[in-house]
């Protein structure tokens, strides 16, 4: 039995995360659960899976959440400072990190530091402290599982390869040649800058393949996600970003691949839905029993490929400039995009708007080569400031 804490239970992946678990009980339970501020939902979770504790951000929540669930022998935590210190509790065998936002990299690295495996989903983790988190990562000798359906699929297809090695004077091989990261595109797929200087909330957030949260939804729809993507595939597998190439693919049928130094390329397919990455985080390295609908090939006759538009979506061009920029700028990038895009949910700015706030956050931005943790924290809290 696998005791698994959620990290963002109430959200798209924590929901998806919970689907697994309600459906494999004899392997998975569930010991952890922490929320933003939907106490409601927390609540029902809790009442349903029975965790050990559970935790919210929001310590205004906290007496309502308390007075229902003490007497289930429920522990009840509030602030975010209490969620990391969870990550701390021995009971826990694996935390999911789902997250949103840079808010899930403090807990993260707290549990990686107490050897917890992670399922990573909060992609936004490895964008701002890549660095920090693998090399933690491997002096704790923690798994870092991916979640994300592209980097499950670009793991499922290393497993089994001598893909990095080291010879015996110490010089690094891959048998890699490049990672073909795909991308669906989002809803505005094939249009122009001018047709986009008017689109709205709604039309962003209608995403064609994918019902996911509203942050992750409009990243998809600027393309920053991909950018946001090929940062983490760079530090979750080691390869640089030049040979890590976005393939629009708006089928989302192929999730991603690898392509070796033989030219042979291996891909993981499936139907659109994260519940089996999900699920292949929790199982890895055994693969267990799904019933999600199986993909029917006669009903995609045709999967078809193309080159991101970098000029219209600006967003991926700055997340590749911020990744070979390196030091600080890809957190700088990271949180002028979190404002921006909170920004245009509340109308503020228009969606073009989210490309050049980003940009001017990256230029205005004090440089720092190798920063700390602290350093870090210290440029999040600055940029967010600066709106
Ligand atoms: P949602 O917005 O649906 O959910 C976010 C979760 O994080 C909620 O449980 C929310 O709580 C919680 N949360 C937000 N802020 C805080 C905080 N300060 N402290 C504690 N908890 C907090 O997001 P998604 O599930 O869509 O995405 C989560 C992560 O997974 C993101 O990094 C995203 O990029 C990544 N991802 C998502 C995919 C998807 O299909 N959804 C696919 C691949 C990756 P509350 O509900 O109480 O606000």
């Amino acid at each position: 039995m696998k005791r698994i804490a959620i990290l963002g239970s109430t959200g798209s992946i924590g929901t998806q995360a919970l689907n697994v678990i309600r459906r494999h009980r004899d392997l998975f339970a569930v010991e952890v659960l922490c929320a933003g501020s939907n106490a409601d939902l927390l609540i029902q979770q809790a009442l349903e899976f029975e965790p050990n504790a559970v935790a919210i951000a929001d310590d205004s929540q906290y007496e309502r959440v308390k007075e229902t669930l003490w007497s289930h022998d429920i522990k009840v935590f509030a602030g975010m400072e209490s969620i990391a210190d969870l990550m701390e509790m021995e009971s826990i065998d694996m935390v999911l990190a789902s997250i949103v936002g840079f808010a899930g990299l403090r807990p993260t690295l707290r549990a990686i530091e107490h050897g917890k495996p992670i399922a990573l989903a909060n992609k936004e983790t490895m964008v701002v402290a890549g660095s920090i988190v693998t090399e933690a990562a491997m002096r704790h000798h923690v798994p870092i599982l991916p979640v994300d359906s592209e980097h499950s699929a670009i793991f499922q297809s290393l497993v089994g390869e001598n893909a990095l090695w080291e010879d015996e004077e110490g010089v690094r091989h891959t048998s890699v040649d490049k990672i073909l990261l795909t991308a669906s595109g989002g809803p505005f797929r094939g249009r122009t800058r001018a047709d986009l200087e008017d689109v709205t909330l709604e039309q962003a957030l209608k995403h064609p393949n994918w019902s996911m949260g509203r942050k992750v939804t409009i990243d998809s729809a600027t393309l920053m996600n991909k950018g946001l993507e090929v940062i983490e595939a760079r530090w979750l597998f080691d390869v640089p970003a030049e040979r890590i190439e976005v393939l629009v693919h708006p089928q989302s049928v192929v999730h991603s691949m690898v392509q070796y130094i033989d030219g042979s390329i291996k891909a993981q397919l499936g139907v659109p839905t994260m519940e089996t990455p999900i699920q292949y985080a929790f199982s890895f390295p055994e693969r267990i029993e799904s019933h999600l609908p199986r993909l029917d090939f006669a009903q995609y006759p045709s999967l078809t490929f193309e080159k991101p538009d970098m000029e219209t979506f600006r967003c991926l061009a700055l997340a590749y400039e911020a990744i070979r920029r390196g030091g600080n700028m890809p957190c700088v990038m990271n949180a002028a995009n979190e404002v921006a895009v909170q920004m245009f949910i509340e109308g503020k700015i228009s969606f073009l708007g989210i490309a050049d706030y980003v940009e001017q956050q990256m230029q205005r931005a004090a440089f720092i080569s190798s920063p700390t943790l602290d350093d870090l924290f210290g440029t999040d809290a600055e940029v967010r400031q600066s709106c």
